[in-house]
């Protein structure tokens, strides 16, 4: 079982933190692996699950998308239904529980497009605990409503006006909060990032994703998928669906980075695609950075995507040939979006439509009896604006 003790998948992760975050690390892997032994943990848990998220997500027949692609049969694993409109809130609720039971009585969070700063501030006001979210002036002006958003649940939204203004300078500085803080503040990552246990248990608390499509997809056609299909910015909503299949050899795990405006022009945030292995933000991964080993700065439509480096259990099942990797570029994506919407009825969130791009290629490549679970991994709602935007004068 992955990682090993302390924290390596393979050469990757691991635990790149100053001394003073240590103890904090320690202590979270100590309540973590006792959590895990404790039946009223999972009990717990999985009440906010149903009653609070709206769990289970269904895995809906997408009959027409498949009529029109003309190829293998197309689930939809609805994370989109999720209370806050993406899967984000998975995570943050097993993380409140957690920093309950650490006796703590604050909550810190970065945010790049603003979701996970929804999804940690949503989950803190239902504890009643404390939360300071860390965003990038830049990010602040392009998300004004996500910024007003997590006000309203009560929380405060501290601008980072240093580096690129973005999600990494934001992660930084909620480092330095939590080094000053430690004693009385959890730090709620929103992704399969940073330094050991937290790829690990977020992996966790997003599994429940891939649980609920395995029971579903069995109910539904009697058997296994042929493909899993997931966009991956740091790599939660992928893995959280891809885990708990990884032993099933036959199931196929394809994971869509951000191609941007593609790979040749530098702008775009696809780790695989033109990475290599780097230390960055806690953790042995695959970065994109310069002969120089400076991280680059990143492009994508779709803020979730935006990040220079990925999980690194990413990094490792790639480099062991278990889950193969791709890109979807802004373009690509910007037509998913429109195609699901007016085949479905579904308008998906930019980051997830990357998986859409990469289903519309793949399915008409199959026979009709193979078998796609695509993580529809949030709603476009947050979206539509931006889109309009872009496409919009396109539309009659
Ligand atoms: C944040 C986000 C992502 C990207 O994060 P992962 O950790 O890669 O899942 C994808 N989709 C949506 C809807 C998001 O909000």
């Amino acid at each position: 079982m992955l990682p090993d003790l302390n924290g390596h998948f393979g050469i990757f992760g691991g635990k790149f933190v100053s001394e003073t975050l240590m103890p904090a690390l320690t202590e979270l892997e100590e309540v973590y692996s006792k959590a895990k032994k404790d039946p009223a943990f999972k009990e717990e848990f999985e009440y906010y699950l149903k009653k609070y998220v709206g769990r289970p997500t269904s895995l809906y027949f997408a009959e027409r998308l498949t009529k029109h692609l003309k190829g293998a049969k197309i689930y939809l694993k609805r994370e989109d239904l999720c209370h806050t409109g993406a899967h984000k809130i998975n995570n943050t609720v097993g993380q409140i529980i957690l920093t309950k039971r650490m006796g703590k009585q604050r909550v810190i969070a970065e945010t790049g497009a603003g979701q996970h700063g929804v999804a940690t501030a949503t989950v803190a006001a239902m504890f009643g605990i404390q939360c300071e979210i860390y965003m990038g002036t830049e990010d602040m002006a392009r998300q004004a409503l996500n910024v007003f958003r997590m006000k309203l649940l009560g929380a405060k939204v501290t601008p980072v006006d240093s580096g690129s203004k973005t999600l990494k300078d934001a992660i930084s500085e909620a480092m330095r909060d939590w080094t000053t803080n430690v004693h009385t503040t959890h730090y709620v990552l929103g992704s399969v990032l940073g330094a050991h246990p937290y790829p690990m248990l977020i992996r966790d608390f997003q599994s429940v994703i891939g649980k609920e499509a395995r029971e579903q997809i069995i109910e539904a056609e009697g058997r296994l998928p042929d493909y899993l299909v997931a966009c991956v910015g740091g790599g939660s909503n992928a893995i959280g669906l891809f885990h708990p299949f990884i032993a099933d050899n036959a199931v196929k795990m394809i994971g869509v980075e951000a191609g941007g405006l593609g790979i040749k022009t530098g702008k775009h945030a696809a780790r695989f695609a033109d990475g290599s292995t780097g230390i960055f933000q806690g953790t042995k991964t695959y970065v994109l950075q310069d002969k120089d080993g400076q991280v680059k700065v990143t492009h994508s439509v779709s803020a979730g995507l935006d990040y220079s480096a990925v999980g690194p259990e990413h990094s490792y099942y790639k480099e062991a040939d278990r889950i193969s990797y791709t890109y979807a570029t802004d373009k690509e994506a910007l037509s998913a979006f429109s195609l699901l919407s007016e085949t479905e009825g579904i308008i998906p969130a930019l980051e997830s439509a990357h998986a859409v791009a990469h289903v519309i290629k793949l399915a008409p490549t199959l026979p009709k009896n193979k078998v796609i679970i695509m993580n529809l991994s949030g709603r476009g709602d947050k979206d539509v604006q931006h889109v309009a935007q872009l496409i919009g004068s396109s539309k009659q």
